[in-house]
């Protein structure tokens, strides 16, 4: 097996178990070392660390896959695939759920969804693209669905080497699944929604918003196929008013609505920023505002600007609940950490003469467990506090 060496000094992630080496940290490959196959990765002392993924074209040269010397086959990638499907056989909602969430399951870059009868799937590093075959056949066989579609159309597959592929992988997809969450219907188009179809890790955290909706006049910003609204429509609210900027999405959330006999929502294609700051200067009040945004940080460069983008749509949602109303603002980046988002909101009320009580800090569903070394793989801040004034 070809081997790569760390730089001196640089062995200590590893040890400590984080699954990604830099290219900053490799001191040599042997030159037969090919990209995507496993590697041995040694210390630069000579010490064994472990088996890992190679790929000297990709910022992450080296995913590591296991720190003992057991044989990396089809039946190695089978067994993680089968304690991943597992754990969600325990979690419940096995029937739609995240199936495999890449390195929190041990299996760097895939990712795979269930809604029904149809697994959605992801690969995006090169060293794990030569399993997909393996992967995709056990979750079929754990899971019994009757199609996959694979959503190989992410851009960073680029930065891996890899093309950008999307389409019927086996058997059949309708254009449009219908879900039960939490006891509502939601229609999922796999095929030409956004990230695998639907938002999978928000489904708690819908469910939390319960006690605050009886009726409510309630605003869910950034709201795509409506979910966040219909679980308020469902909880009691008087008046629902759903925002996206997508007007697919709009449409999708509005037959949503439809199919859930959902009367009182209605929904606005619109630039959130936009929408907001006119809501707030026409002094439209609320009871419940939820704050859903895209990750506005890709990267550690772009927190400044993510920062103040979170700070203006909270501060505008705070001028507009009434005393005691609730907010629900999330965060999906991972580099806007939970210390500046928090402070970021703290920020905002002051600017918004106002001050918050908080009631909760959530994070992603169960299926997207979170692993202790890998702290990237907790990515979701989804924070609801009061606010008084
Ligand atoms: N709340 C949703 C997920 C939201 S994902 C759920 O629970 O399923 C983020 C959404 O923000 C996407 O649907 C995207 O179309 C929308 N979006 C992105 N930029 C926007 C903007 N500037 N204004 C309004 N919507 C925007």
């Amino acid at each position: 097996m070809n081997r790569v060496f760390l730089k001196p000094g640089r062995e200590s992630r590893v040890i400590a178990g984080h699954p990604w080496v830099f290219a900053g940290d490799v001191d040599r490959a042997d030159p037969a070392a090919q990209p995507g196959e496993v590697v041995q990765v040694l210390s630069s002392g000579n010490r064994f660390l472990g088996q890992a993924l190679y790929n000297p074209n990709s910022q992450i040269v080296l995913r590591v896959l296991t720190h003992t010397d057991e044989v990396i086959d089809d039946e190695f990638i089978r067994r993680r695939v089968r304690a991943a499907v597992n754990l969600r056989r325990q979690l419940g909602n096995f029937d739609c759920c995240r199936l495999i969430f890449s390195e929190s399951d041990l299996l760097p870059a895939v990712i795979a969804d269930r809604y029904g009868d149809v697994l959605t799937f992801q690969c995006l590093s090169l060293g794990m693209a030569r399993f997909q075959d393996t992967i995709i056949q056990t979750l079929v066989e754990e899971t019994g669905v009757k199609g996959v579609w694979e959503r190989n159309n992410v851009p960073v597959r680029l930065l891996e080497g890899m093309e950008l592929t999307s389409g019927l992988y086996w058997g059949e997809v309708p254009d449009v699944i219908p879900i039960n969450e939490n006891g509502l219907i939601i229609n999922v188009d796999v095929k030409g929604g956004q990230k695998t179809g639907y938002y999978l890790d928000q489904r708690e955290n819908r469910a939390a918003i319960e006690p605050y909706c009886k009726d409510a006049r309630v605003l869910d910003v950034f709201t795509h196929t409506g979910s966040f609204a219909l679980h308020a429509c469902k909880f009691g609210a008087r008046e629902v008013t759903g925002v996206d900027i997508s007007e697919l999405a709009v449409q999708s959330a509005q037959e949503n609505a439809r199919i859930n006999g959902c009367r009182m929502a209605k929904f606005v294609a619109a630039n959130a920023f936009d929408y907001l700051r006119d809501a707030s200067d026409r002094g439209e009040k609320y009871d419940l505002i939820i704050l859903d945004p895209p990750p506005f940080a890709k990267n550690k460069a772009n927190v400044e600007g993510a920062a103040r983008g979170h700070k203006e749509i909270n501060l505008r949602a705070m001028k507009m609940l009434n005393d005691g109303g609730v907010l629900v603002s999330n965060s999906c980046s991972y580099n806007m950490t939970t210390d500046l988002f928090r402070a970021t909101l703290i920020s905002a009320a002051l600017d918004a003469r106002v001050t918050l009580q908080f009631l909760e800090w959530r994070s992603q569903g169960r299926d997207h467990p979170v692993l202790s070394t890998a702290p990237e793989t907790q990515y979701l801040k989804c924070v609801i506090m009061r606010v008084l004034r």
